[in-house]
């Protein structure tokens, strides 16, 4: 197993520990391994688990987060209507963002050890993916292949992966489509603190700055545990986790 990453690893700042799966997607050596599996086992029992979303880098975030807190991209609410954010108040619209969008720094998805999945077999030809709460509800067109890895994982055979963010707990939405891979990400998950986010959001990584910053560090422990942290029981434990 790969050692433990360094500060820049676990921000998005640096991927030079991860590989690049025949589908353009970055993860982790043994993560993409365990997904293989996966995608396998799917594959067997009549879907094709494909990626959406892996890796993605902290510039990258910076790039949607900066962008929805200035105007320039949509901010969308839980009904999927637009947020208008130019009458919001700063606190008001970090809240508006959080709910779909992690502050550069804090996502999962820097650490090569999460990512968003669909069931590719399913597709309607020209089907624009959403990945929308629509997408994945009883019913919806990846409802089968969610219910089938609600199983897996309730079984245990999900190779390692469960989700962060099964419920809606008042802070992120829920991401049925999200999967994590625990054996790596709990390790990851512990690391990252206030202190390592600080640095990185003051040093030269930013750039041209990130914005709506004094309003998260006005109450940063506070959105941290609100829609950072992901609740104990999110993964077995005593699984060899
Ligand atoms: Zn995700």
């Amino acid at each position: 197993m790969a050692g433990a990453l360094d500060r820049r690893q676990l921000m998005g700042l640096d991927d030079s520990h991860l590989v690049t799966l025949p589908d353009g997607n970055l993860l982790q050596s043994a993560v993409a391994q365990a997904f293989f599996a996966l995608q396998t086992a799917a594959h067997e029992a009549g879907f094709e688990l494909a990626i959406a979303s892996s890796f993605r880098s902290f510039s990258r975030q910076l790039a949607i987060w900066n962008g929805k807190a200035s105007g320039a991209r949509p901010v969308y609410d839980d009904e999927g209507g637009t947020v208008p954010m130019a009458q919001l108040s700063a606190r008001d619209k970090l809240h508006a963002i959080l709910r779909f969008s992690a502050i550069p720094g804090t996502s999962r998805h820097h650490w090569g050890t999460d990512l968003d999945v669909f069931d590719a077999a399913v597709m309607p030809r020209g089907y624009q993916l959403q990945l929308s709460p629509q997408e994945v509800a009883p019913g919806g067109l990846f409802d089968p292949l969610h219910c089938w890895l609600d199983e897996r994982m309730a079984a245990g055979e999900s190779h390692g992966f469960y989700r962060p963010y099964a419920d809606d707990r008042g802070g992120v939405a829920a991401e049925r489509w999200h999967l994590s891979y625990a054996p790596l990400s709990t390790d990851c998950a512990q690391r990252c603190d206030a202190a390592m986010l600080a640095t990185c959001w003051h040093g030269d990584e930013v750039g041209d700055g990130l914005l709506l910053r004094e309003e998260i560090e006005a109450d940063l422990a506070g959105i941290l545990k609100r829609y950072v942290e992901v609740p104990e029981g999110w993964c077995p434990s005593g699984t060899g986790l």
